[in-house]
């Protein structure tokens, strides 16, 4: 592997001691394909402990989503969606036309920080409260509703992003609560149980139909509008993954009654013990310093909300070697997580020979008045290596789930795949020869769609993607390519289509109460 900083051309010249250390620096950045086959197998062994329920040996939860279906685009009707994640509630209604088009309204509530605290009640109080504010402005009836069920209660499907377990697609109990959210009530109990009774409290008539993680929204939100979609991936201010699996595979189930289900990784805390992924000193400084030490190690190589801090880590880390900025930092460096990833983004896109976009940059946001051409060149190939890592291993976690898809065994495994499959090899849920086609009448549809068609060739495989980093990051898309074709061969593009799926939390949540009104009544 070669390593990028030494491809871009320097327009100033660099000191030996400069040029040694950002040499060292690739060196423990960059990721080889032979390191990242290796992360793939260790990646597809937790995938398996993890659905065999062997918690000791993986460090991926693999949580059953109780979504036993995909939509296939031609679903109708409306639905109503509830966002909640951080600051804001968002209040949607989803109408789905049937030609994997739809239209969307929303509305954003403040959750201010009395109610991230106050008891869960209170806060479910709100949610209930907004919702009718929601119905009377938006003067949504169920006539209007083209309801599938006939009845004249509006059907509503929650994104929850924080960490649950569930016992089906509507009941879900509250492991812990995560970004800043403290609300006490509600850590292990049922939070559709709860919404629901605010709801009837507040005289909403409204059902809560599902429970969703926003990874599972985006898988359902990407197959409305893309048949053949199989993972949903959040690369934002965390990372995670959801994908289609066969039910039988799931051992953590007794009694699975459908055929596929959808099946949340929780990949960002792949490998929390270090024992594969190849961490350098300022991974350590930062996981050390994070209010989550120990855990969610691979989201910290990774996500939006650390990339930033690891590329400080280095800068003073050369800054402090006096290969920097003169060995000058500023109040504003010094401080931890000062340094937003989108500066990084706002670095990378600089292409002029002299950087000056840089410069303003270090000056305004970062408060470094003098720094040369030489300073800027090194922050530019700092933050390609920090994006570079964090594309590649984001690449090594879909080709894993990819290669699982292809074959429980993971027996493709290697370079390059059999593009024509035998019969009876396992392909996201479907198998080979199988096609019959079960179209349902109405609503959720039996899939017919699968990654092979009917003469066993491959087809490709969608992965549906949100999240500020995949969309915003320069180049992260085409690094993540690079990965993927060193892991899944040189027709990777073929294979694997990477798109942006818009509003997962809001439409994936309408959908999979969509799909669990089709089920379960
Ligand atoms: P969330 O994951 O919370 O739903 P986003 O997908 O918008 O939200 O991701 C937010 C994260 O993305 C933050 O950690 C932020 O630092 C990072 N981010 C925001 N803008 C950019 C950008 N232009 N380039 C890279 N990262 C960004
Ligand atoms: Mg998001």
């Amino acid at each position: 592997m070669s390593v990028s900083f030494t491809h871009t051309k320097h327009h100033a010249k660099w000191s030996d001691k400069q040029t040694e250390a950002l040499a060292k620096l690739a060196k423990e950045f960059t990721l080889s394909t032979a390191q990242l086959e290796h992360l793939t197998s260790a990646f597809l062994d937790q995938m398996q402990s993890g659905l065999a329920g062997d918690h000791k040996s993986s460090d991926l939860a693999m949580i059953p989503t109780f979504v036993a279906g995909r939509p296939d685009g031609h679903e109708r009707g409306s639905y109503l969606a509830l966002d909640l994640g951080g600051t804001n509630l968002r209040v949607c209604l989803i109408t789905l036309k049937g030609n994997h088009e739809l239209e969307s309204h929303s509305r954003a509530f403040k959750v201010s920080d009395h109610l991230q605290e106050a008891h869960i009640s209170e806060l479910m109080d709100f949610i209930a409260i907004s919702i009718k504010e929601f119905i009377t402005s938006e003067h949504i009836s169920s006539k209007i509703v083209e309801h599938p069920s006939g009845s004249d209660t509006l059907e509503l499907g929650f994104t929850f992003s924080f960490p649950v377990t569930q016992t089906a697609i509507d009941a879900g109990m509250l492991l812990r609560w995560t970004k800043g959210f403290s609300c006490p009530g509600a850590v292990g109990n049922d939070i559709v149980q709860l919404l629901q009774e605010a709801l009837n409290r507040n005289e909403v008539n409204v059902h809560v139909a599902a429970l969703v993680n926003d990874t599972v929204g985006t898988l359902l939100a990407h197959s409305y509008k893309h048949p053949n979609t199989f993972i949903g991936a959040i690369f934002g201010t965390g990372t995670n993954g959801a994908y289609v699996e066969a039910t039988r595979s799931i051992k953590t189930m007794s009694h699975p009654t459908a055929k596929e289900m959808i099946v949340n990784i929780e990949w960002g805390n792949f490998d929390k013990d270090k024992r594969v992924l190849p961490v350098t000193p300022f991974d350590n400084k930062l996981d050390r310093e994070s209010i989550n030490p120990g855990v969610h190690v691979f989201e910290k190589m990774i996500s939006g909300m650390y990339l930033g801090e690891i590329t400080r880590n280095i800068l003073l880390h050369l800054i402090d070697h006096r290969l920097l900025f003169d060995g000058t930092s500023s109040q504003k460096l010094n401080t931890h997580w000062a340094f937003e990833t989108k500066f990084m983004s706002q670095i990378e896109s600089d292409t002029s020979a002299t950087l000056i976009p840089i410069a303003q940059i270090l000056e305004q946001e970062l408060g470094i008045y003098l720094n040369t051409q030489v300073d800027r060149e090194i922050v530019k190939a700092v933050c390609q290596m920090v994006g570079k890592r964090a594309a590649r291993l984001s690449a090594m976690a879909t080709a894993a789930v990819v290669r699982r898809g292809l074959s429980v065994e993971g027996h493709f495994a290697g370079h390059g795949y059999p593009l024509k499959l035998s019969e009876g090899d396992h392909v996201f849920g479907a198998r080979t020869g199988v096609h019959k086609n079960e179209t349902a009448t109405e609503g959720v549809h039996e899939r017919t769609d699968s990654a092979v068609d009917h003469g066993g060739n491959l087809q490709q495989i969608n992965v549906g993607i949100d999240g500020s980093v995949f969309e915003h990051y320069p180049h992260f898309k085409e690094r993540m390519f690079e990965g993927l074709t060193e892991l899944l061969g040189p027709r990777a593009k073929e294979l694997v289509a990477l798109g942006i799926a818009t509003d997962g939390s809001g439409v994936g949540a309408a959908l999979a109460a969509l799909i669990a009104t089709k089920h379960c009544r």
